[in-house]
């Protein structure tokens, strides 16, 4: 029995999941046997489902992820939730461990009078909206608006100023799903508002999706040069960090290209050292926003501040969408860090609430160190973490309690009515949803709902034809 495979459960099939899978492969020492178990049907994860629709080369990493999953030694058990499907407690009869990939699935809150109005909404929703993801297929997102607020400037909020700012006949060339494409069609939205509480220097985006904010069709770019002036605490940022010396050289052909436009076309206006501190409404809906100019106040340590400089005024903005970073959610039965809205854990190892370890459980990617990095950012988290599996694996060895039949986990499943969906299957859809796109000049016809995929599946040929 102990030389046995070691069989690893993998929880969430998105970018981590596949990197944490494709470093248990690696494993000389000692066979090993993985299930990538995902809740959605599809696979993937942010890259389906975040990753923006305009930027398909990004999309390809997925090619090196199918063939992960086409490993003999992988199975893919589609459609099925943690927590509701199956319970972390039952995964240890089936699995000598369990890597938790769950991601970062919700979004923070500003904390500002307003955020329930009508009209706010955040980037998680919005993204996952335009990307075709099931839970938000059926939401109503009106864009019926002229000025609209992008607050923060991560990767995210260029990702939604962009989308919104683009030409619909240019996104109707990608896989964003139909039911955004058409209300992009009719998108009201002349100016896009991004608001950076801090200076040019600390904006979080990387060069390459600011850059391609000023090639957008019809689009200028509004820069204040006031907002591009230099502190001495920023030449050290500005040493320390390539990213932030040229973004600032953008910003600043920005500034100067705006300055004579005319004002034709839509506008992406970057302001910063800018807060949102009040959401005005009327009868529960977004009217306005008040935007306070902040000061910066840099200690020797690096820690900032921000603070008031008595500057306000009132945008004319009536959506409002938070790109202020996502958050993870807790699982059941999984120790969750509520401060960091993590998944408690020592270096990829799950902790307790009292600093044990629980044995067996670990974490990769946003779940395990917040949500940061680039995609590829995972590849070298996951094997961090992988490292510790095999040696506790190797000092455990496989669990006494783990079913003999590895097709156990299957049966627990379809026993309480879950119909798994297999890597076959996936191959499937998405061989449907490309041909789809094919009739259209697209790279795919996205399946959005979870019953219009599993009717694809009962019924390819209609699928197809549809
Ligand atoms: P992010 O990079 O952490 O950016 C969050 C932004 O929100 C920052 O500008 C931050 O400002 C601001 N913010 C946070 N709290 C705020 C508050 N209370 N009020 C106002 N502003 C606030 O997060 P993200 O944009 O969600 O991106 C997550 C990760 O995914 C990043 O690593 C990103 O690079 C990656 N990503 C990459 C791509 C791509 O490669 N194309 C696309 C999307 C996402 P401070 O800096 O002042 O905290």
């Amino acid at each position: 029995m102990s030389d046995r495979p070691h069989r690893v459960a993998v929880v969430g099939a998105g970018p981590a999941g596949f990197y944490a899978a494709a470093a248990l492969l690696d494993d000389e020492a000692h066979e090993v046997r993985v299930d990538l178990i995902e809740r959605l049907l599809a696979p993937y994860g942010l890259v389906r489902y975040g990753v923006a629709p305009d930027h398909p080369k990004i999309k390809n990493v997925t090619r090196v992820y199918e063939r992960v999953a086409l490993d003999e030694r992988v199975r893919f058990l589609g459609n099925v939730t943690l927590g509701e499907d199956v319970t972390a407690e039952a995964l240890h009869r089936y699995y000598d461990a369990i890597i938790y990939a769950v991601g970062a699935q919700s979004d923070r809150m500003l904390g500002i009078p307003g955020e329930e109005l009508q009209g706010v909404l955040s980037s998680t929703t919005l993204v996952a909206w335009y990307n075709g993801h099931p839970t938000y297929a059926d939401l109503s997102i009106d864009l019926g608006h002229r000025g609209v607020a992008v607050v923060g400037i991560g990767n995210v909020a260029i990702d939604v100023a962009r989308i919104l700012a683009r030409s619909s006949s240019t996104l109707a060339t990608t896989d964003i799903a139909d039911h955004a494409l058409s209300r992009l069609r009719q998108s009201d939205v002349t100016d896009i508002h991004v608001l950076a509480r801090r200076g040019p220097v600390h904006a979080k985006c990387t060069p390459g999706e600011l850059k391609e904010l000023g090639s957008l069709d019809g689009v200028t770019v509004v820069v204040d040069p006031r907002d591009l002036a230099l502190d001495p605490t920023d030449e050290a940022e500005l040493e320390a960090n390539r990213n932030a010396a040229k973004n600032l050289e953008i910003l600043r052909g920005f500034a100067e290209a705006s300055a004579g436009a005319g004002a034709d076309g839509r506008r992406v206006h970057l302001h910063f050292f800018a807060s949102p501190v009040e959401i005005v409404g009327e009868a529960g809906t977004m009217t306005g926003l008040r935007v306070q100019r902040n000061e910066l106040r840099v200690s020797d340590d690096g820690s900032w501040d921000l603070v008031a400089s008595g500057e306000e005024r009132e945008l004319d903005v009536t959506m409002l969408v938070r790109a202020i970073g996502y958050r993870s959610d807790p699982v059941p039965g999984v120790p969750f860090d509520a401060t960091r809205l993590l998944i408690r854990n020592d270096d990829g190892r799950v902790i307790d609430d009292s600093g044990q370890v629980v044995p067996r459980e670990y974490v990769v990617g946003w779940a395990k160190r917040g949500p940061r990095g680039l995609i590829g950012t995972n590849k070298v988290d996951a094997a961090e973490t992988v490292v510790h599996v095999r040696d506790d694996l190797g000092r455990l060895g496989p669990s006494p309690d783990v079913d003999p039949d590895p097709d156990g986990v299957i049966r627990h499943l379809e026993e309480r009515g879950v119909r798994v969906i297999r890597f076959a299957q996936w191959q499937l859809l998405d061989r449907l949803e490309v041909a789809r796109g094919e009739k259209e000049g697209r790279p795919r016809v996205k399946f959005v709902r979870r019953d219009e995929m599993l009717d694809a599946l009962d019924d390819p040929g209609d699928a197809e034809t549809s």
